[in-house]
């Protein structure tokens, strides 16, 4: 499904350089107004602290994977990888693994390409050949980890062609640290772009009817109920719920600056937030998940929107009743660890607790920023360890520490935790791909996370089973190999469902 794009003749147009390079980490670019928002793109100071990628502690897949899934999720854009071909063919198996039922346009390169410069214009030829604007309503362009590197300058690309966007953006492993991160440096790149066409006129209407309450964009790719959910919520505020971003179309970046503030469920898009900070619409952080996180995200969404005390005190009354009695519903008892690379880490963390599970540790890949430090606030009040850029050397040991009657976690962790008799189940397929949200959400991890807690005795008897049967030496090809293959590469396709 790869579809390969090589540059056969040198375009006639000429080169227009545009605006700001829509790169990774602190070589991305800022608008003059952009507001300090911390994360990456932040225009504060950077941090004295060297930055750790994905190379240097693999604890999750290629990170182009993230950007690569926004672009394959939204109408009418096309993708194009530029890079080796091996991370071509990862991305796209990867892609198409979890159903991307569409081509990926991929511009092979080689060494005299590379440093001659011609890589650069066959990159060119391909946005050319791919812009149709009866297909099209974007290319989205990203250079992988060598022509990021090399500094093929993508920013170099036409701003369009044929009304086509063309969106360049450096996707590296050493730059941009989990894929989850590299989904933002997508949805920003255009949201930049959506915001400076609406600064210059009328642009796309929504598909649907416009709502007739003033809305609130929705940061984060959620589980699908969680957005009706969020909607509900915001209801009795007078308010409704705006597009998600990352959105699935085009026209959609228009209707989530057209709201009146962003709500940025998933912390990690600190670029998109500071787009919407640049457009003048308030961020508030944090979700509404269990009551406390419900009864404080509501008065943070109030306080944005200049909602009336009134309205606020009918959404608590109407929703934080119904939230309490799912969580004594659906209680959980258990010493449980968690950990993960989606961004949802913390929000998992607190909905555990406030179902009754006695949490030990949360750990995320994910960097911290401004949008999770009530979380992290909290989840550190009710006694939880709370690791950001969390590696799998800190995952395993916070599991040694706590020894807790379950892990949710990374395949590797998973993978070490059932190797110790004690049940684990995955953040990623299991946990993170349920609703979390409001009173659905409070109810809903109990029964995976209590059936797995249950399972413990089946467990100890496979131990005493199987004894030391395929251990050390007997493990697996890998570990008779000199060297062997190490925990590593055990980041096995249960980790890859980021969807
Ligand atoms: S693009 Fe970089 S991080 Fe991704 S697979 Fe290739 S080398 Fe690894």
């Amino acid at each position: 499904m790869t579809q390969t794009l090589i540059k056969s003749a040198a375009t006639a147009e000429s080169d227009r350089p545009v605006g700001a390079p829509e790169g990774f980490g602190g070589l991305r670019s800022q608008d003059p107004g952009a507001v300090s928002i911390g994360g990456r793109g932040a225009t504060k100071a950077p941090s004295k602290a060297p930055m750790v990628g994905a190379h240097d502690q693999p604890q999750s897949m290629c990170p182009a994977f993230g950007s690569l899934r926004v672009a394959l999720r939204m109408r009418r854009t096309a993708s194009v990888l530029v890079g080796s071909a091996c991370c071509a063919y990862g991305l796209t198996f990867t892609s198409h693994f979890y159903g991307a039922r569409r081509s990926v346009g991929y511009v092979p390169f080689d060494s005299e390409t590379l440093v001659t410069g011609k890589l650069f214009e066959d990159v060119r030829e391909a946005a050319y050949r791919l812009a149709d604007p009866e297909r099209y309503d974007a290319v989205v362009i990203i250079n992988l980890c060598v022509p990021s590197a090399s500094g093929v300058p993508l920013r170099l690309l036409p701003e369009s062609i044929n009304g086509v966007r063309i969106i360049g953006i450096d996707v590296p492993g050493f730059g941009v640290a989990t894929h989850a991160e590299a989904k933002d440096v997508l949805s920003a790149a255009m949201l930049r772009r959506a915001r400076q066409e609406a600064e210059l006129g009328p642009v796309q209407a929504p598909r649907g009817a416009r709502s007739t309450r003033p809305t609130v964009a929705l940061i984060g790719e959620m589980f699908p109920v969680d957005p009706v959910t969020l909607g509900m919520l915001l209801e009795p505020l007078g308010l409704a719920a705006g597009p998600v971003v990352p959105t699935r179309e085009w026209r959609e970046l228009y209707g989530a600056l057209a709201g009146v503030a962003a709500a940025a469920i998933h912390p990690q898009y600190t670029g998109v937030c500071n787009e919407f900070a640049v457009a003048g619409r308030p961020v508030v952080g944090s979700a509404p998940v269990g009551y406390e996180g419900t009864a404080a995200w509501l008065e943070g969404i109030a306080a944005a929107c200049s909602v009336s005390a009134a309205n606020l005190d009918s959404a608590k009354n109407r929703w934080l009743p119904a939230i309490k009695q799912a969580l004594a519903g659906s209680p959980i008892k258990g010493r449980i660890t968690l950990s993960g690379y989606e961004g949802s880490e913390l929000l998992v963390g607190r909905l555990l607790v406030e179902s009754g599970a006695d949490l030990r540790y949360v750990g995320t890949a994910c960097g911290r920023t401004q949008w999770s430090a009530p979380d992290c606030d909290w989840l550190e009040s009710k006694g939880v360890r709370v690791q950001y850029r969390a590696t799998l050397e800190q995952d395993l040991a916070a599991m040694a520490e706590f020894a807790p009657e379950l892990v949710v976690g990374t395949t590797p962790v998973v993978q070490k935790a059932k190797e110790a008799a004690t049940p684990a189940l995955y953040f990623t397929n299991l946990i993170s791909a349920r609703p979390l949200i409001g009173p659905a959400g409070a109810g809903s991890l109990a029964q995976v996370i209590n059936a797995a807690m249950a399972s413990r005795p089946r467990f100890a008897a496979m131990d005493a089973f199987f004894g030391a049967a395929g251990e050390r030496f007997a493990a697996d090809l890998g570990a008779r190999a000199p060297g062997g293959f190490g925990t590593g590469a055990a980041i096995a396709t249960e980790d890859l469902a980021s969807c």
